[in-house]
């Protein structure tokens, strides 16, 4: 039987943080194990904040070294880089067809970003569901494994799939779910006890998987805090719960236990407590960060795996556009 279809991509705007590994690359790792996996590096997505030209360069690079130093092998998987397969901007345009106005102007990335940058609300911005749609619907994929900050997201990708499957009276794309090992998709909170950890919120509040283990420590020991717990068996505040979180992740069920134990007798010091939780940190991403040196010097071994998966994900992806001519009426000359 025909393994079933994945696809999934990190915007090169910054190097990958912990949210980036847990709601996605590590799913991928897993995957490519049981699934065709067309994993790749979301270059166009970047656009909509303009970079510098030699800045997105060196994104590009950042991701693929840190994908293949997570474990992303190009020999079980399809790893690329989107801009190398131009069928996507061909979709994308067929696409803009099946998307309206006003859902777009009420997906909550969008309305964040306008919130966020009201003096570049451009085109490419509103349309971003749309690009994302097609770069899961090129390759005919049937699971995303992402965070759930993009739950919406492959929401409106179903419903722009349905429709064109609609319009035309086929049965031709797939429905895509977002998928994820853990029951729920998984959401990595900022260090600064707001929201989700994100590359465009500053150095302090992520943490990167190429940090040191100086850095890490440093990191955690600025964690926002809350008050001590006063009463046994307090319920914890949220900059509490996110290090809690962030512990179950990466430390050993022993020492997640030690310091439950202690919130609830409330002779936790937060000052021990980030300090175990940095230096765990730095363990765990040790060999991820190891990785990401030897490889970053390796760019022959790079090109040769981009321009490999390039051509393989354009080859699955012309199939998909032939098809698409096809059915909507576009003669190829
Ligand atoms: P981005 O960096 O926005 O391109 O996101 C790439 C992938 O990482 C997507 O699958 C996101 O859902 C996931 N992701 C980004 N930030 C987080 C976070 N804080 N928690 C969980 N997943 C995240």
């Amino acid at each position: 039987m025909a393994k079933e279809i994945t696809v999934s991509g990190v915007r090169p705007t910054g190097r990958q943080h912990l949210g980036n590994y847990f709601g996605a690359v590590i799913n991928f790792v897993k995957m490519q194990e049981h699934f065709n996996g067309y994993f790749f590096v979301a270059d166009y997505h970047s656009l909509t904040t303009h970079p510098k030209a030699a800045d997105l360069a060196a994104n590009v690079k950042q991701i693929v070294v840190e994908y293949l130093a997570c474990g992303v092998d190009p020999n079980k998987c399809t790893l690329y880089l989107q801009s190398a397969v131009p069928q996507i901007p061909e979709l994308y345009l067929v696409f803009n067809m099946f998307a309206y106005l006003g859902e777009l102007e009420r997906s909550a990335t969008f309305k964040e970003k306008v919130r966020d940058q009201p003096d570049n609300v451009n085109a490419g911005l509103l349309t971003y569901p749309v690009l994302m749609a097609v770069d899961i619907l090129v390759h005919k994929a049937a699971k995303v494994p992402v965070g759930k900050d993009q739950q919406q997201h492959l929401e409106m990708t179903r419903d722009f799939a349905k429709r064109f499957n609609h319009t035309y009276g086929v049965d031709y794309f797939p429905e895509p779910e977002a998928f994820s090992y853990e029951t729920s998709l998984v959401s990595i909170p900022s260090l600064d006890g707001v929201g989700k950890m994100s590359k465009s919120k500053g150095e302090n509040t992520c943490i990167y998987l190429a940090d040191d283990a100086d850095s890490l420590r440093k990191k955690m020991m600025k964690a926002k805090t809350a008050d001590s717990p006063t009463a046994p068996n307090s319920p914890k505040p949220i900059e509490i719960q996110n290090l809690f979180d962030l512990m179950q992740l990466v430390s050993s069920a022993e020492t997640n236990a030690f310091f439950h134990e202690k919130w609830n007798d409330t002779t936790i010091r937060y000052g021990d407590f980030k300090k175990q939780l940095g230096e765990d940190m730095g363990t765990y991403l040790a060999p991820i960060r190891e990785k990401i040196e030897k490889l970053s010097a390796n760019d022959k071994l790079l090109n040769e795996i981009i321009n490999d998966g390039g051509s393989k994900a354009r080859q699955n992806a012309t199939q998909t556009l032939k098809d698409v001519r096809e059915i909507i009426g576009i003669k190829s000359y």
